[in-house]
């Protein structure tokens, strides 16, 4: 193999490219990222960015000796519009074609967004995936002084772009289909933890209700939301709405291509797709795990997964299956909270260590005698036993 394509230039992609020199190809890396940004970090964009207290340099992944180093050329804020797997051609936005010996598709995910919320949004309507939503969110919040936010989803972006809202000192509610925040991923009773979160700093909490519509006032470039209108028919007033419902992978590009995609690039074990020269990672990689194929949306697995993926491209069949550390944080209201496994899979969940109360604890959740995950609560220390204690486990065989 003498060349190699990435397409997403973020975080998967870039691990992609480290991986690739690391694991000995100095052949030609060439990079497609719709985004005019070199590779940065999205976890600080419902964080710390958004607060004011880090800056866009700090967000890059790479600084400029390393990318020199990594050899690769970058063909950014183009996008790749189809790909020919036989002969691995990547047609790209502005008419060229980037051909290769190999490709890994990286694209990611997009924001899932509500009928309102699209292209024809009113001013004030936001998502949190990419720097520039970030950097408009953060203008929009800094020009509405006390704007009233109302965050749509309460899951992990949900709660931590509500938590930095807050903390700017403005009035949030948060609006959840659900019956608690939540409650599917880490089951009823820390979902009651999460709720008590929120009103421990007074962010009000929508539960169980759908979103109806977007209100707003103004025409043209002047109109500007109003408010939510919930499906019991309520009328929560916002001068901002943040959706955070959720992302679909970014396979739109691949249509026509032969590569089967059902919700995320469906690959082997060891993410590789039907075509041996063609590799998926990152949240856009839907690969076949022990328990049937499975597609994660959290950084550790971005960031692993390129390991796997790329020793079976170089090798040009699947001789290692992919294991992911099963990792993910989310830091909210000053506290972090680590989890690992499937706690979805639990039939009981114990608290094994602190007190929910006290915002230190770590509880286990088990099944069938099995530990199956582990969710933390500032206590890192612990959380980190149980998990590599977990996956010791994992390894004889217990299953997650
Ligand atoms: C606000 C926010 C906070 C987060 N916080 C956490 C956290 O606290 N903990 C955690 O574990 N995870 C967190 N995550 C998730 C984590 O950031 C993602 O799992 C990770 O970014 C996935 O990386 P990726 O490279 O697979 O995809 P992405 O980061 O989505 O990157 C895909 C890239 O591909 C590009 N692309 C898409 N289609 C094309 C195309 N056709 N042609 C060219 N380029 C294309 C996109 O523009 C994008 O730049 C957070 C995510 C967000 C958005």
């Amino acid at each position: 193999m003498r060349s190699v394509v990435v397409v997403g230039a973020s975080l998967a992609g870039m691990r992609a490219v480290e991986e690739l020199r690391a694991q000995g190809f100095d052949g030609r890396i060439s990079v497609v990222g719709e985004e005019p940004y070199l590779p940065y970090d999205r976890p600080p964009l419902s964080k710390a960015y958004l607060m004011g207290t880090c800056s866009p340099e700090s967000l890059a992944l790479a600084d400029e000796p390393a990318l020199d180093e990594l050899a690769a050329e970058w063909h950014l804020g183009v996008r790749a519009d189809s790909l020919d797997p036989g002969t691995r051609s990547v047609r790209l936005s502005d008419g060229r074609e980037v051909t290769a010996d190999g490709v890994v598709i990286a694209t990611g995910g997009l924001a899932r967004r509500l009928p309102g919320t699209g292209e024809e949004r009113p001013a004030g309507v936001h998502t949190v995936r990419t720097f520039d939503d970030a950097v408009a969110l953060r203008a929009d919040l800094e020009d509405h002084d006390s704007a009233r936010v109302v965050v749509i989803g309460a899951g992990w972006i949900g709660a931590e772009v509500a938590s930095t809202c807050r903390a700017l000192g403005h009035p949030v509610t948060i609006v959840e289909g659900d019956t608690a925040p939540l409650a599917r991923a880490l089951g009823p009773t820390m979902a009651e933890v999460c709720t008590s979160l929120h009103a421990d700093h007074g962010v009000g909490l929508r539960t169980g209700v759908g979103v109806e519509s977007i209100t707003s006032s103004g025409f043209g470039p002047w109109k500007r939301v109003t408010g939510v209108v919930l499906d019991d028919g309520s009328h929560v007033p916002a001068d901002v709405v943040v959706v955070g419902i959720g992302i679909r992978p970014a396979t739109d590009w691949l249509a026509g291509s032969g590569i089967p995609v059902d919700n995320g690039v469906l690959c082997d074990s060891g993410c590789v797709t039907v075509f041996p020269s063609v590799v998926a990672v990152g949240d856009v990689a839907r690969y076949h795990g022990p328990r049937g194929p499975v597609r994660h949306e959290h950084w550790t697995n971005a960031s692993e997964q390129a390991a796997t993926a790329v020793r079976n491209l170089l090798a040009g069949t699947t001789v290692e299956e992919y294991r992911p550390s099963g990792y993910f944080w989310s830091d909210q209201y000053g506290v972090r909270l680590q989890v690992t496994g499937h706690p979805a899979d639990a039939e009981e969940v114990t608290v094994v260590d602190g007190s929910p109360e006290g915002r230190r604890f770590v509880a286990e959740y088990r099944r069938a005698g099995s530990t199956v995950g582990v969710l933390a609560m500032n206590n890192p220390k612990l959380f980190g036993r149980l998990r590599r204690q977990m996956r010791a486990g994992t390894a004889q065989g217990s299953g997650v």
